[in-house]
C-alpha cells in the first residue's frame, strides 16, 4: 500500500493554534471547510483531501507518469528548434491543461480553505478571536524567494549577471546546477556561495529519462546524492519538472523545488494548491508559485512583469511564499532581462516581505512546525485572527505591541 507522504500537513499543524483547541473541533471545522474546495463529493476525509490536492490526485492515478505524446515530445525536444518548442509547448499547454487555465495563475481553492478552516475553528469554539504562530519572520507579510536553474554552458556563463542584478539590489538567490551536462565551473559555484547565493543541485542529466523506470531513477538518485555533498547543496529541482512524489523519497535533500501550485504549461501540468512550504514524506517541499518566466515571456507574451506583480498581490493577501524560477540561459540577455530587472526593481521598492533563500525558508517552516524556537533562538511571533461580521480578520505581529489589521477574508 502506498504510505500518504501528505498526512503530517494537518491544518492543525499549519495554523499552530495557542491554544490549540481539541480535536472535535478541528474535525468539525474540517467537515465544514471541505466543500471549500469544490472536490467531488467522495472526497470527504482530510486524508483525501490532503491526497487530492497536494498529492495531485485529482489529476488521476497516472499523472506522474508521463503521458506518450508528451513523452515523445520531449525525446525530441533536444534536436527541435527552440521557437519550434515554445510553439509546441504553448499549443500542449492549451491542450492538456486546458481545463486547468481556469486556475492559473491564481489557485486560491485550498487558500480559500484553510482559510474557512480558521473561521470554523472561531465559530465552533464561540469564540471572538484565536492567536496563532505567525508564518513568516518579524511579522512580514509574505515570503520573496529568487530561484534560478542552469540548463546550458551559456546560462552557467550568465550567471553572474543575474547574481550582480540581483545583489545591487540587495537580493540573494539560489542556482540551481545540472552536475553531468556541461563542465561546472566550480569557481563560480564556490564564489556564489561566497557571496551569500545558495547552490542547488538540478537532476544529473537535464532530459526527461530520470523518471523513465524506477530502476533508472534509483541509479540517478545515487548519483545525485553524491552531488548534495560536493556542491555543499540542501535542495533540489527536478529537470522540466517531472516529478514523482514517492520515487523522490530515496532522494537526500533537505527540501525540494519540483513542484508548483498551479502550472499548466509543465510537460506533466497540475499543480499542489498550496501558496505554502509543506511536506512530502521525509522532505520539505517549498513548490513555485508564479509563472517561470519562459511562461511569461514565450507562451504569454509578456512584455512586462504585470503577471507576476498581480500573483504576487495575491500571495501577499493570503501570507504566502511567492517563489519564482528565471533561466540565465534566456532571461539574462536582450529584452526580457529587461522584464525581469523591472521587476526586481519593483520589488525592491516594496516593502513588508522576508526575501530569503530557500534554505532559511525551510528552516524556518520545519521549526515553526515542530519547536518552540525560531532559528534565531527567538520565541514565535503571534499574529491575531479575528472575526469581523463573520469574516475573517488576520492581525499581524509587530514589533510595538499595536496590531495592523492587513488582510481579510473573502
Ligand atoms: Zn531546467
Amino acid at each position: 500500500m502506498t504510505p500518504n507522504l501528505w498526512e503530517t500537513n494537518t491544518p492543525q499543524k499549519f495554523w499552530r493554534l495557542e491554544p490549540d483547541p481539541p480535536a472535535e473541533t478541528w474535525n468539525q471545522a474540517i467537515q465544514n471547510s471541505i466543500p471549500v474546495l469544490g472536490f467531488p463529493p467522495a472526497i470527504n476525509s482530510l486524508e483525501d483531501v490532503l491526497a487530492y490536492s497536494l498529492g495531485e490526485a485529482r489529476f488521476g492515478k497516472n499523472h506522474f507518469k508521463m503521458g506518450s505524446i508528451r513523452y515523445l515530445y520531449y525525446l525530441l525536444k533536444p534536436y527541435l528548434p527552440r521557437s519550434a518548442i515554445f510553439r509546441l509547448r504553448h499549443l500542449a499547454g492549451s491542450l492538456l491543461g486546458a481545463n486547468m487555465t481556469k486556475s492559473w495563475p491564481v489557485e486560491a481553492r485550498y487558500v480559500k480553505f484553510q482559510w474557512e478552516i480558521l473561521r470554523q475553528v472561531l465559530l465552533l469554539s464561540e469564540k471572538q478571536e484565536i492567536s496563532f504562530r505567525y508564518f513568516w519572520p518579524e511579522g512580514k507579510e509574505y515570503a520573496f524567494v529568487l530561484t534560478h536553474d542552469i540548463e546550458t554552458a551559456e546560462g552557467q556563463r550568465l550567471v553572474p549577471v543575474l547574481a550582480d542584478m540581483e545583489e545591487a539590489l540587495g537580493f540573494h538567490s539560489m542556482f540551481n546546477f545540472v552536475p553531468e551536462v556541461y563542465p561546472l565551473d566550480w569557481g563560480l559555484i564556490r564564489e556564489l556561495q561566497t557571496r551569500g547565493f545558495e547552490i542547488g543541485v538540478h537532476g544529473l542529466k537535464h532530459d526527461s529519462r530520470m523518471f523513465d523506470s524506477f530502476e533508472h531513477f534509483q541509479k540517478r538518485s545515487k548519483s545525485i546524492n553524491g552531488y548534495f555533498q560536493k556542491f555543499q547543496a540542501r535542495g533540489f529541482r527536478a529537470p522540466l519538472t517531472i516529478r514523482n512524489p514517492e520515487w523522490m523519497q530515496s532522494l537526500e535533500m533537505e527540501y525540494d523545488l519540483s513542484f508548483f501550485d498551479t502550472d499548466p504549461y509543465e510537460p506533466i501540468p497540475g499543480g499542489v494548491m498550496s501558496i505554502w512550504p509543506f511536506t512530502i514524506g521525509r522532505f520539505t517541499e517549498l513548490p513555485y508559485t508564479l509563472p517561470q518566466d519562459c511562461t511569461l515571456y514565450k507562451i504569454m507574451g509578456q512584455t512586462t512583469p504585470q503577471i507576476w506583480l498581480n500573483k504576487i498581490d495575491f500571495l501577499k493577501k493570503y501570507h504566502g511564499m511567492a517563489l519564482v524560477i528565471v533561466h540565465p540561459d534566456y532571461s539574462a540577455e536582450g529584452k526580457v532581462r529587461e522584464i525581469y530587472g523591472t521587476f526586481l526593481r519593483e520589488m525592491s521598492e516594496r516593502s513588508g516581505y522576508w526575501s530569503a533563500l530557500p534554505g532559511a525558508v525551510t528552516d524556518w517552516w520545519q521549526q515553526r512546525a515542530a519547536d518552540e524556537m525560531t532559528p534565531s533562538g527567538q520565541p514565535f511571533g503571534l499574529a491575531r485572527a479575528t472575526l469581523v461580521e463573520n469574516n475573517l480578520k488576520i492581525l499581524l505581529p509587530v514589533p510595538s505591541d499595536e496590531l495592523m489589521i492587513i488582510s481579510q477574508y473573502c
